[in-house]
C-alpha cells in the first residue's frame, strides 16, 4: 500500500510517527493509499527547513522570483491532465471539473507573475526639505495554509503563489482526505527552480495543525475549510500573535426574480447546485424564488436533475461523481430525510443511488427540495452535497431579508431580467461575493475572493490585492543625506521638526 509522505526540503520525508488514514477512491469505495499523519516533531522540522529557506528566498531579486513563478505556471499548464485525474481518483469530482480547479488555481499563478508590479512601493521626493519618504513592503516569513478536501489544487493555488511571489515560505497542510495534489505540487515547485525549503508539505490531521497554530516561527496562517474549525483556527492563532485569514462554510442563495430567464436560470442552478456533487464553498444550495414562477422553475429544475450522468469522475460522459466519503454521503442522505420529516416536498430523490459498476462508491443523486422552511435542518446545516433547497417568496424584499438573515455571507446570486432590481440586490444583500446572472460569483485572480458573516474570519479576503497584503507588512522609510556644501541644520528639540520643513 503506498504511504503518502510529507515533502519538506525539496524531498518526500515519512512521518516521524506510526500514524496513518486511508485515503480513498471515492467511486469505487477502495482504499487507494494510506497518508502519513505528522507529529509535532514533524511540524518543527518543516518549519526549521522553511525558515531557513525563507532566509535566502526573501533576498532573491524579484526578476529571479518572476522566473520562478513563470516556470511553475508552464509546468502547471503541462501536467494539467495527470493533475486532474489524481484530483478525480482521490476526490471524486468529475476530471473536466478538475481541470476547471486547475485553471483557477492558475489563474492566481499568472498574478502572482507580476509581483514586480504588485511590489512597487511609494516614495516621497522631498518630503521635508532634503529628507524623502519611502514605503515598501516586505514578506512574513514562514507563513501556513491548511485546506479543504474540496479543492485540492486551487486553494492551495489560491495563497501559495501570492505568498512565495512575495518573498515568504509556505508550509501547506492539505486536507487528509486528498493529500496528493500537494506533493505533485511540490514536485512542479522544486521543477521551475524554487529552492528547497519554499513549499513544503505537512501531511496530517489536528494533531499537525495545532502544532503550526503554536509554533512561534509561522508568521502568519491562511485557512480555507468548515465554520467551526474556522473559528478555531482563526482564535488559536490570534491568540499566538499570528495574522490570520480564516475561511469558512457557506449556504449560497440564488434568488429568481419573475423577470429572469427561466431556462437560463434552471441550467445556471443547475450546474452550480449539482456540480462537483455540491461539495463547493460556493455552490448555490438554496433557489429563492419568486412565487408566480415557482411551479415553472421546479419542473424544469427537476427535468435537469433527473437528466444529470452520475458515475466515476474519469468516464466519459460523468456529469458528477460522488461524495467524499461513505460518512459524508450518510449525513447527507440523513439531511434528505430530515427534509420530508419536518414537512418540505421532495421532488427529486438522491438517497440510494447506486452506479452500475461502482456499486461500493460513496454516491448521492441529485436532489431537488420543494417549499423548504428555514427553520428545518435541510436549511439550517451546510449540507455540502447535491441537495438544491427551494424556498418560495413574494419578491426581491422578502428575498433579501432571508439571505441577510442567514449565518453565512459566502455568495448571493440573483436572476433578474430588471437592473433596478439587481442594483438594489448588490447593495442591500449582506454576502462578500455577488452574482448578477452568474451562478458562481468565484472573483477573477486580481480581485480577491471572501465570504462576511460565518464564511471568514480575520479582516483579509485570499489572493488578489488582499493577498498581497496579508503576506507581506509594510515599512516606511524617512532619509536625509545632509549637504556638505549646505550650512547644518540647527539640532531641533520638538517634534514637528520645524527647521526642515
Ligand atoms: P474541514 O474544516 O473539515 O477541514 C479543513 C482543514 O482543517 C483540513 O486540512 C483538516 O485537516 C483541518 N481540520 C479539520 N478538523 C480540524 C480540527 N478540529 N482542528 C484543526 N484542524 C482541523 O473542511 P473540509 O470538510 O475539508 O472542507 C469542506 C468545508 O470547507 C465546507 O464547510 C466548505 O464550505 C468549506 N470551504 C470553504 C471555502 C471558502 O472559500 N469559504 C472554500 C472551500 C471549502
Amino acid at each position: 500500500m503506498t504511504l503518502i509522505t510529507h515533502w519538506i526540503d525539496g524531498k518526500p520525508v515519512e512521518p516521524s510517527g506510526a500514524a496513518t488514514q486511508p485515503v480513498y477512491n471515492p467511486a469505487t469505495g477502495e482504499v487507494i493509499a494510506q497518508v502519513g499523519l505528522g507529529t509535532g516533531e514533524d511540524v518543527d522540522r518543516a518549519v526549521a527547513s522553511a525558515l531557513e529557506a525563507f532566509e535566502s528566498w526573501s533576498q532573491v531579486s524579484l526578476s529571479k522570483r518572476t522566473a520562478v513563478l513563470f516556470r511553475f505556471r508552464e509546468l502547471l499548464a503541462a501536467n494539467a491532465d495527470d493533475l486532474a485525474l489524481l484530483v478525480s481518483r482521490e476526490q471524486g469530482k468529475v476530471v473536466s471539473d478538475a481541470k476547471g480547479e486547475i485553471g483557477r488555481g492558475q489563474e492566481v499563478v499568472e498574478f502572482a507573475c507580476g509581483l514586480a508590479q504588485l511590489l512597487k512601493g511609494e516614495y516621497s521626493d522631498q518630503a521635508a526639505t532634503g529628507i524623502d519618504v519611502y514605503s515598501i513592503r516586505e514578506p512574513l516569513g514562514v507563513v501556513a495554509g491548511i485546506t479543504p478536501f474540496n479543492f485540492p489544487v486551487m486553494v492551495p493555488l489560491w495563497m501559495s503563489p501570492v505568498a512565495i511571489a512575495t518573498g515568504n515560505s509556505f508550509v501547506l497542510k492539505p486536507s487528509e482526505r486528498d493529500p496528493s495534489a500537494a506533493l505533485f505540487l511540490a514536485d512542479l515547485w522544486k521543477r521551475a527552480g524554487l529552492p528547497d525549503g519554499v513549499f513544503t508539505v505537512v501531511q496530517g490531521d489536528k494533531v499537525a495543525v495545532d502544532a503550526l497554530l503554536h509554533h512561534p516561527d509561522i508568521a502568519a496562517v491562511s485557512f480555507v475549510g468548515s465554520t467551526a474549525v474556522a473559528r478555531y483556527i482563526h482564535a488559536t492563532a490570534s491568540a499566538e500573535g499570528k495574522r490570520v485569514q480564516a475561511l469558512g462554510g457557506a449556504k449560497n442563495h440564488g434568488v429568481v426574480l419573475a423577470d429572469a430567464d427561466l431556462d437560463d436560470a434552471a441550467n445556471q442552478l443547475t450546474a452550480a447546485a449539482f456540480g462537483a456533487a455540491g461539495e463547493r464553498c460556493m455552490a448555490l444550495a438554496v433557489a429563492v424564488v419568486e412565487d408566480s414562477v415557482a411551479d415553472a422553475l421546479v419542473d424544469k429544475l427537476a427535468a435537469k436533475a433527473r437528466a444529470i450522468t452520475v458515475t466515476a469522475g474519469d468516464q466519459p460522459g460523468a456529469d458528477m461523481g460522488p461524495v467524499i466519503t461513505a460518512a459524508a454521503k450518510t449525513r447527507i442522505e440523513g439531511l434528505i430525510t430530515s427534509a420530508v420529516e419536518q414537512g418540505a416536498s421532495l421532488v427529486v430523490d438522491g438517497r440510494g443511488c447506486v452506479v452500475p459498476g461502482y456499486e461500493r462508491g460513496f454516491f448521492v443523486g441529485p436532489t431537488v427540495v420543494d417549499r423548504v422552511d428555514p427553520r428545518q435542518d435541510v436549511y439550517t446545516q451546510e449540507v455540502f452535497g447535491p441537495v438544491l433547497d427551494v424556498i418560495r417568496v413574494s419578491g426581491l424584499t422578502e428575498a433579501i431579508e432571508l439571505v441577510n438573515a442567514n449565518p453565512y455571507g459566502n455568495g448571493a446570486v440573483i436572476f433578474t431580467a430588471s437592473g433596478e432590481a439587481a442594483r438594489t440586490f448588490h447593495r442591500r444583500v449582506r454576502a462578500g461575493m455577488v452574482g448578477i446572472n452568474v451562478p458562481i460569483p468565484v472573483p477573477v485572480a486580481w480581485h480577491s475572493f471572501g465570504g462576511w458573516k460565518d464564511s471568514l474570519f480575520g479582516e483579509s479576503h485570499v489572493y488578489g490585492p488582499e493577498g498581497v497584503r496579508f503576506y507581506t507588512r509594510g515599512k516606511v522609510i524617512t532619509q536625509r543625506w545632509p549637504q556638505r556644501e549646505e550650512p547644518a541644520v540647527a539640532a531641533s528639540f520638538h517634534f514637528s521638526g520645524d527647521a526642515q520643513k
